[in-house]
C-alpha cells in the first residue's frame, strides 16, 4: 500500500511517498481522507518534542475511512464508514479506567506514538472506531477527530457555561472555528480575534476589548499577553497549542487575587469523541474547507499550510 513514510527523524528530506507493507489490525480501515494539522507537520518536519514511534514512521493523526475487513469485530461490517479516535490507549491503566484516555500511561497521539493515517490502510481495535452518521460527508467527518475534539475537550475543561463570555484567538484555525461553534452551542457568548472576515459566519462577534470568562488560546506566546488582561475575575485560560511560541509571562498576583485559572488541554476523551460526533451531526456543524490535495501531493499541502484560508485535507483513497 502507498503511504507517507518518515524513514528517520528530522525533516521533509527524510520523508517519501512510497509502497510499504500493509499493517495488521483487528479491523482494517481503508483511509479515504486525512486532515492536515500542526501535529502532523511537526512530526514530518522533525519539530516534535515527544517520542515518535515506530521508525520508519507513518504520520497522520486525523483520518476517516471505510471498513475493508472487520476481522472478528461484531460492531462493524465491511463497507461501514468510520471515524478513528486520534489516540492510542490501553484501556487498562488508571487514567483509562477513569475515562481520561487522552492521558493514558501507555498511550499517545495516533500518528505520533503509533503509525497514523497518511496511509491507504490502517489497522486498529474496534474500540477506537465510531460510525460516521449517514447524513455526514467524509469531508465534514474528517475535521472531528483533531480539530473538533481538541476544541470540545478544551471548552469542557474550561467549564464554559451558559451565559458566559468567551474569546477565541486564532479563530480561523480548525480548532478555533470549532471552539466558536461548540461554545455557542453551550449557550455562551462568543467573541473572536482573526484577520479572516469569514469567521463572522460562525455567528460570533468580533472582539472589542470586552472582559471575558474564558479565553481559548491555541496559538501560544504571541496571543498570550495581549489578551490575558481581559480575563475577568474567576476566568479561565485554556490552551492547547504553541504555533507562535512556547514561553509566556505570568502575573502571579493577578492570577490569585482574581482566582483566575490556566488550564492545559489535549485531544479529548473517548466518551467526548462519541458525544461530539452526535453533536456535529445533530447541529449540522461544518468546517471551512479550503483545498483538497491527493496524499501523494503532501509536500505541496505542507507548503501551502501557512497561507491556507480554511481547512486543508488529504485525499488518501477514492470514496
Ligand atoms: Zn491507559
Amino acid at each position: 500500500m502507498k503511504a507517507v513514510v518518515n524513514r528517520q527523524p528530522g525533516g521533509l528530506e527524510n520523508t517519501r511517498f512510497e509502497d510499504v507493507e500493509k499493517p495488521k489490525g483487528k479491523v482494517m480501515v481503508r483511509v479515504t481522507f486525512a486532515g492536515l494539522n500542526p501535529v502532523d507537520i511537526n512530526v514530518i518536519l522533525g519539530k516534535v518534542n515527544y517520542n515518535i514511534s515506530p521508525y520508519p514512521h507513518i504520520p497522520g493523526a486525523e483520518f476517516v475511512g471505510v471498513v475493508d475487513d472487520p476481522g472478528s469485530s461484531r460492531k462493524f461490517r465491511k463497507g461501514d464508514r468510520v471515524l478513528v479516535y486520534p489516540r492510542v490507549y490501553d484501556g487498562t491503566c488508571e487514567r483509562c479506567v477513569s475515562g481520561r484516555e487522552e492521558l493514558c500511561r501507555n498511550g499517545g497521539v495516533t500518528g505520533v506514538a503509533s503509525n497514523g493515517g497518511f496511509s491507504e490502510f490502517y489497522g486498529t481495535d474496534d474500540s477506537h472506531l465510531e460510525m460516521i452518521p449517514d447524513a455526514m460527508s467524509f469531508e465534514d467527518a474528517v475535521s472531528i477527530p483533531v480539530g473538533g475534539l481538541t476544541a470540545y475537550h478544551a471548552i469542557n475543561r474550561a467549564g464554559l457555561a451558559k451565559g458566559e463570555k468567551f474569546l477565541v484567538v486564532g479563530a480561523s484555525g480548525n480548532t478555533g472555528w470549532h471552539s466558536l461553534l461548540l461554545g455557542k452551542l453551550k449557550g455562551a457568548e462568543a467573541f473572536y480575534v482573526s484577520r479572516k472576515k469569514w469567521v463572522a459566519e460562525s455567528g460570533a462577534r468580533e472582539w472589542n476589548k470586552e472582559k471575558v470568562d474564558v479565553i481559548v488560546n491555541s496559538l501560544g506566546s504571541e496571543v498570550w499577553e495581549p489578551y490575558i488582561d481581559y480575563l475577568d475575575t474567576g476566568g479561565r485560560v485554556v490552551t492547547f497549542g504553541t504555533l507562535t511560541g512556547r514561553e509566556a509571562r505570568l502575573n502571579i498576583a493577578s492570577l490569585y487575587t482574581g482566582e483566575r485559572s490556566i488550564i492545559g488541554s489535549t485531544s479529548g476523551t473517548r466518551k467526548e469523541f462519541s458525544e461530539l460526533i452526535r453533536i456535529v451531526s445533530e447541529n449540522g456543524l461544518k468546517s471551512r474547507l479550503w483545498k483538497i490535495f491527493d496524499l501523494s501531493d503532501y509536500r505541496k499541502a505542507i507548503e501551502e499550510y501557512e497561507r491556507r484560508d480554511g481547512r486543508i485535507i488529504l485525499r488518501v483513497s477514492d470514496v
